[in-house]
């Protein structure tokens, strides 16, 4: 038998938490995203951080541009459904604050820290509260120094920055819950350096490409790079960075994972691409049946077809399925007819067949 799935041999990385999630390890490749409303807004982030709750986020990250930033972080950690990280750019201070203000994580960007006594007193402040750190090494924002050796910012010049920050945690603070990321706008530039750092380190990984740009060319970025690179094991956490609702990122995230058999959270959804047999608005059943699945959440193969001539052999492998005709739609179950109705009754005909299908079948559910 043909397997269907890659077989992917996952690196052994260091466990590590961001607050009750688990990273690394045993754990499976986590998804993360970032709000992207004010934080100073507590409703509206808030709100966004539920938002990316339902769809399957496990940790969130929020920008502190400032002081008032800081000061709502309180209210958000303590109504948040998520582990909070906090986002800190130049100003280590108020990355003290959002650490009492409960963060479970920092990220960091090494390159935009200047004073290294602050620096230290941030580290020694994460370990006393176990506070996770990311190392967010970003192409854009090396050190001058090492801008200097290599000429520009080559994945070796990423990896080196990694490891000196690394070490410099490891060695001068005694602290280990860190994960590391390796980041540029360019895919195959990300993945060299993910590629070269794996091969020094076990410490796990925060992986994605960044500043990746819209729904379209952003996703296509972030699945060369990410599908690459846990196809070769590599990878604990993922982050797809996107221009567009965040939400969006964890929906391609966990696309990506259950196209490589890592995780699975929603159907899978078949349609048919149209053509000119098509005689229903396909487009806008197929928007009906993707928004009723990804608030599913269970192990299916749906299909959605423009015609019940070719539709259901052409999606034979689906679990349960609607072909349009002209003025009626059918419902078939793994490649076979079981009902013909009116083209106005077919979706809540075919979501009461699913329903039907998961009460026979309530081990697909992922609860
Ligand atoms: S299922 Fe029917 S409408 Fe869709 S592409 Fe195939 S033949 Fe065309």
């Amino acid at each position: 038998m043909f397997d269907l799935y890659p077989q992917i041999k996952r690196k052994k990385t260091r466990e590590i938490r961001v607050g009750k999630v688990g990273i690394g390890g045993e754990n499976p490749v986590r998804v993360q995203s970032m709000t992207n409303t004010d934080t100073r807004d507590v409703k509206s982030t808030l709100d966004q951080i539920f938002r990316l709750k339902e769809a399957g986020c496990e940790i969130v990250r929020v920008a502190i541009p400032d002081e008032r930033a800081v000061l709502a972080l309180r209210d958000i950690v303590r109504e948040s459904p998520l582990p909070i990280i906090a986002d800190l750019h130049f100003d280590t201070s108020l990355g003290e604050k959002a650490i009492k203000a409960g963060v479970s994580g920092i990220r960091i960007n090494p390159g935009t820290f200047k004073n290294k006594k602050r620096l230290d007193s941030l580290i020694k402040a994460c370990k006393e509260e176990g506070v996770c750190i990311r190392v967010g090494i970003n192409a854009g924002s090396l050190e001058a120094d090492l801008l200097k050796k290599y000429g520009h910012p080559t994945p070796d010049a990423m990896v080196e920055s990694a490891e000196r920050w690394l070490d410099y945690i490891v060695s001068k603070h005694d602290y280990y819950n860190l994960k590391v990321s390796l980041k540029s706008s360019n895919w195959w530039q990300t993945v060299r350096a993910y590629e070269i750092f794996s091969e020094k380190s076990d410490f796990p990984l925060h992986i994605g490409v960044t500043e990746a740009g819209g729904l379209i060319p952003g996703t296509v970025k972030n699945t060369m790079a990410v599908s690459y690179l846990l196809l070769k094991g590599i990878g604990d956490t993922v982050r797809i960075s996107l221009t567009a609702d965040p939400v969006e990122e964890v929906y391609v995230a966990y696309e990506i994972l259950r196209n490589l058999g890592l995780r699975s959270l929603y159907p899978d959804i078949i349609a048919c691409p149209t053509c000119g047999r098509c005689e229903i608005d396909l487009m806008k059943l197929y928007e009906e049946v993707s928004s009723y699945a990804r608030k599913l959440k269970a192990n299916l193969k749906l299909a959605v077809m423009g015609c019940v001539v070719n539709g259901p052999g052409e999606a034979r492998e689906a679990d349960i399925g609607i072909a349009g005709g002209k003025g009626v739609g059918i419902i078939f179950r793994e490649g076979r007819i079981i009902k013909k109705v009116k083209e106005e009754e077919l979706l809540q005909a075919f979501f009461e067949e699913i329903e039907k299908f998961i009460k026979e079948h309530p081990e697909r559910l992922n609860l």
